[in-house]
C-alpha cells in the first residue's frame, strides 16, 4: 500500500514539467545549466529515488537503481530526461555523477548499517566513461563511505560503450577490477556486436523497456526479448527486464527464464525512506 502511495506522489510530481522543452531554445538551455550549477551548491535540491529490482525466482529484492531527481525552487520537480542531456553537453555531467555517487553511497552506508543492503546501481553517461579519473574517484568514494565495491553497480548504455570503445574499455576494466559490477543498460537500442559484448567486463544486461512493454502484444518484441535473454545467458550474464508494468509481463519473462524484473509492477522509484521500509520487509514487496 505504501508503494502505491509513493507511486501516486511520483506520478503527480512528474506531471510538473519544465517548460518550455529544454532543447527548444538556447536561453532555456543556459538557464538549465546555470540553475544546475546552483543546485549542485545547494543541499537538497538534487536527490535520489530508488527503484527495486526483483529476482523472478521468488520475488525477493536483489538490487535497486538510483534515479536522479531535481526539485527546482520555482519549476518544481524536473525529470532527469530534461536536464541530464543538457548536462551531458558540458563537463557539468561529471560533477553531477560524482554527486549521485556520493548520495547513493551515503544512503547505501545507512542500509549496510541497518543490515538490509542490496546492491545499488548508478547510471553513468557516455562522457563519464571517457573520464580516466573516474575509477579513482569511485574507489575514493567507496572508501570514504565504507561501502564494499560489490554493493555498487554501474549502468552504462550500449551506445555509450560503442562510441569510443578503446577508451571506455580501459575505464570499465579498472572499475571492474575494483569489484564494482557493471550493467549494460537499454540493451536492444544500440548496435553492439556479440563479439564485442563478450569482451566487455560486464555482469548484467538490462533489456530496454520498449521491448518489454511490447513483448505481450508484438511478436517482434517477444523475439527480441527472448533473443536478448538467451544471448545474456550464453555470455554468463544476469538478465534484467526493465519497464515491467503488468503481471502478464512477469508471467512471460518467467517462462523465458529472465532473472530479474524492474518496473512499475513491483514499485515506482521512491524516496530513501519508503525504500528502507520495503527493504526491511525484504522479499515481501
Ligand atoms: P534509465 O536508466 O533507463 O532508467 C529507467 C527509467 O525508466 C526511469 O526513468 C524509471 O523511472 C523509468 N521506469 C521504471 N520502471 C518503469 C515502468 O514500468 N514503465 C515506464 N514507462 N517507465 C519505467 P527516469 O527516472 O525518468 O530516468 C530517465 C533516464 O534518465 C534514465 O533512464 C537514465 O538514462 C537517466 N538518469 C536518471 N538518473 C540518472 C543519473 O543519476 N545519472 C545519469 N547519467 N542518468 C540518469
Ligand atoms: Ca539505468
Ligand atoms: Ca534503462
Ligand atoms: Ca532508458
Amino acid at each position: 500500500a505504501d508503494i502505491a502511495m509513493y507511486a501516486a506522489k511520483e506520478l503527480k510530481a512528474g506531471a510538473v514539467v519544465f517548460q518550455p522543452e529544454v532543447h527548444a531554445t538556447t536561453p532555456v538551455r543556459l538557464s538549465v545549466l546555470g540553475d544546475l550549477r546552483r543546485a549542485l551548491d545547494n543541499d537538497g535540491e538534487l536527490f535520489l529515488h530508488y527503484q527495486p529490482k526483483v529476482a523472478l525466482d521468488g520475488e525477493r529484492i536483489e538490487g535497486m537503481e538510483a534515479l536522479l531527481r531535481w526539485q527546482h525552487p520555482t519549476q518544481g520537480l524536473i525529470p532527469p530526461g530534461e536536464f541530464i542531456p543538457v548536462a551531458e553537453g558540458t563537463g557539468i555531467i561529471l560533477r553531477l555523477t560524482e554527486r549521485v555517487l556520493d548520495l547513493a553511497l551515503a544512503q547505501q552506508r545507512c542500509w549496510v548499517d541497518a543490515g538490509t543492503a542490496v546492491p545499488v546501481a548508478v547510471n553513468l553517461s557516455t562522457r563519464c566513461l571517457l573520464d580516466a579519473g573516474l575509477p579513482d574517484r569511485v574507489q575514493r568514494l567507496l572508501a570514504e563511505h565504507g561501502v564494499p565495491a560489490a554493493l555498487l553497480r554501474l549502468e552504462v548504455t550500449e551506445s555509450a560503450v560503442m562510441g569510443d570503445a578503446a577508451r571506455c574499455m580501459d575505464v570499465l576494466q579498472r572499475l571492474h577490477d575494483l569489484g564494482v559490477h557493471l550493467s549494460i543498460d537499454d540493451f536492444g537500442t544500440g548496435y553492439s556486436s556479440m563479439a564485442y559484448l563478450r569482451r566487455l567486463p560486464v555482469d548484467e544486461l538490462k533489456i530496454d523497456r520498449s521491448f518489454v512493454l511490447g513483448m505481450t502484444t508484438t511478436s517482434q518484441d517477444l523475439v527480441l526479448v527472448r533473443t536478448a535473454i538467451d544471448l545474456g545467458h550464453n555470455l554468463g550474464l544476469t538478465v534484467v527486464a526493465e519497464g515491467v508494468e503488468g503481471g502478464e509481463h512477469v508471467v512471460a519473462l518467467r517462462a523465458l527464464g529472465c532473472d530479474v524484473a524492474q518496473g512499475y509492477h513491483y514499485g515506482r522509484p521512491m524516496a530513501a525512506g519508503p525504500m528502507s521500509e520495503v527493504l526491511s520487509r525484504m522479499g515481501t514487496i
